[in-house]
């Protein structure tokens, strides 16, 4: 099975639409340093990040307090391993 099966499915749809609404649709770290982005506007989030990683915690996949709303930039931090790639999750 690949590995990203996980995230597949309305399941993970649901989780990532609630973590994202809890957020306001805003992007959590942004939020909380004060950034803006180029129109001056809060920055929207159109990721929803898992803060423990599946790999080592399968079993919080589907839970909200374990999600955070995040830009893709701030995600792509989040994923150093990843050499910076854009990763959805
Ligand atoms: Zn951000
Ligand atoms: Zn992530």
């Amino acid at each position: 099975m690949p590995h990203d099966a996980h995230y597949v499915g309305a399941k993970h749809k649901r989780w990532r639409e609630k973590v994202l609404r809890r957020a306001g649709y805003l992007c959590e770290e942004c939020r909380r340093y004060g950034r803006l982005d180029k129109d001056g506007l809060p920055v929207a989030a159109t990721v929803a990040h898992h803060i423990k990683p599946l790999d080592e915690y399968p079993e919080l996949a589907y839970d909200v307090d374990n999600g955070r709303a995040l830009c893709e930039k701030c995600h792509n931090k989040e994923h150093p391993e990843k050499g910076g790639k854009a990763r959805r999750y």
